[in-house]
């Protein structure tokens, strides 16, 4: 992780102002590709970024984004994660919520987070003991949604939500 800026700026604005003492310069498809990556609190893939991006500014092309993506992965301010779905997702949460986790529901894959301070302390416990020290937790729980435990099976539109790559 590189030396970044004050964290009481939003991710956003952490991520312009570490573009500018890279001297990468901000250009409209740089802004669109963040603006659309840290609009909102959703976990995202490459492709769903490329397409959202793309509504915006028609200009963004598939290797800025990916680009842009490694970038902001290296700044510390994206975070790439394995939730099971069929491509990798990139969470823009552990910019200011470092010590999240995630339940995702084994049938339509619906990802809610959680923090837990009792845990954080359970860790740290069991880390020591083995003689390690915690740098990066990825603590996922495979579960059963509402609708999945009430129901038996799961909504159609949460599956039709799910980020496929499109072409
Ligand atoms: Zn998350
Ligand atoms: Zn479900």
């Amino acid at each position: 992780m590189t030396n970044s800026p004050a964290p009481s700026l939003t991710p956003q604005a952490r991520a312009y102002e570490t573009m500018r003492t890279q001297g990468l310069r901000l250009t409209s498809q740089r802004k669109t590709i963040t603006e659309v990556a840290f609009g909102n609190r959703e976990h995202f893939s490459a492709e769903s970024l490329l397409a959202r991006s793309r509504r915006r500014n028609a200009k963004v092309s598939r290797a800025t984004v990916y680009r842009t993506l490694s970038f902001l992965v290296r700044a510390g301010l994206l975070r790439q994660v394995d939730l099971g779905q069929s491509s990798p997702l990139y969470d823009p949460n552990f910019a200011d919520h470092p010590r999240h986790g995630h339940f995702v529901c084994v049938d339509c894959r619906k990802i809610i987070e959680f923090h837990d301070h009792c845990l954080d302390v359970r860790e740290s416990i069991v880390t020591k003991d083995h003689g390690f020290s915690p740098r990066r937790v990825n603590l996922q729980i495979e579960a059963s949604c509402d609708a999945l435990r009430e129901k038996g099976t799961c909504p159609r539109s949460a599956r039709a939500n799910q980020s496929h790559p499109k072409k």
